[in-house]
């Protein structure tokens, strides 16, 4: 199975996104193809009525790490749960980047997505400087083992793992498959290695950096791709379809 995710960031009003839907639920999903939708919050409760007879599943782009309280701003889970939310991204690089978020919240929010039974979706990736020092594997060794710090061996088997090279993002320049495959083998090695090291897990991980329909087909054939988390490319009908149907044919 493939996940397709679509990050559609601080876009689209509630009839543009009931537009999109109208259209893309009506499209036959194979059983390998797997669309989650990751709209802003306040498109949450519209879409999940939309959506109740698809096989399309919903995502929010962020979650605070408490149940409820004094958090002016902030969403829970239980209130993501209450508009059907499965998934639910955490630690993207805009989260880090532009408010802040570090290593210790990241690790709190993917604890209590799995108390709530939401999935996360676990960003990781290194900075172009980082890149540039030989820097990127310690990078993502460091963001694994913080934010994985406090999940149990099978909260961590079902985690979805999102590689975003943060110089990949939002910029037209993706990471070449071979970049990708290097990165997606290390994750994959690290993850078994510290924390299965009894058994093999099939830890899931998806690549996300510029990915279009030009570039969708190399990067899916790269070892150990779980799918991908697109964001600019998801806006319109037309290239997200295109790249969750990137083998071409209609199944
Ligand atoms: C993202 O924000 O997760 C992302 C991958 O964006 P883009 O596809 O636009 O690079």
């Amino acid at each position: 199975m493939k996940y397709f995710v679509a990050n559609w960031k601080m876009h689209k009003t509630c009839a543009e996104a009931l537009d999109f839907l109208e259209y893309f639920k009506n499209i036959s999903l194979s059983k390998e193809e797997y669309v989650i939708i990751a709209p802003p919050f306040t498109l949450l409760w519209p879409l999940s009525k939309s959506l109740q007879d698809s096989k399309i599943k919903l995502s929010a782009q962020n979650m605070y790490c408490e149940d409820k309280g004094a958090f002016t701003g902030e969403i829970s889970p239980i209130q993501l749960k209450d508009c059907n939310v499965d998934y639910v991204i955490i630690g993207h690089s805009e989260r880090r980047n532009i408010f802040h978020e570090d290593n210790e919240l990241i690790s709190k929010k993917l604890k209590k997505a799995f108390e709530y039974n939401i999935t996360p979706i676990f960003c990781v990736g290194e900075t172009l400087e980082q890149r540039q020092k030989g820097l990127t594997f310690d990078t993502i060794s460091n963001q694994l083992s913080a934010g994985l710090a406090k999940l149990s061996e099978d909260e961590i088997s079902k985690i979805i793992i999102a590689y975003e090279p943060v110089w990949a993002i939002g910029t037209g320049v993706n990471a070449t498959p071979e970049q990708a495959e290097e990165v997606h083998l290390f994750i994959n090695s690290f993850i078994q290695k510290n924390y299965f090291k009894n058994k093999n897990s099939d830890v899931k991980i998806l690549y996300g950096g510029s990915v279009t329909p030009s570039n969708i087909k190399d990067l899916m054939n790269i070892s150990k791709i779980d799918g991908v988390l697109v964001g600019g490319a998801s806006l319109q009908q037309e290239s997200f379809l295109k790249i969750v149907k990137y083998k071409g044919e209609d199944k």
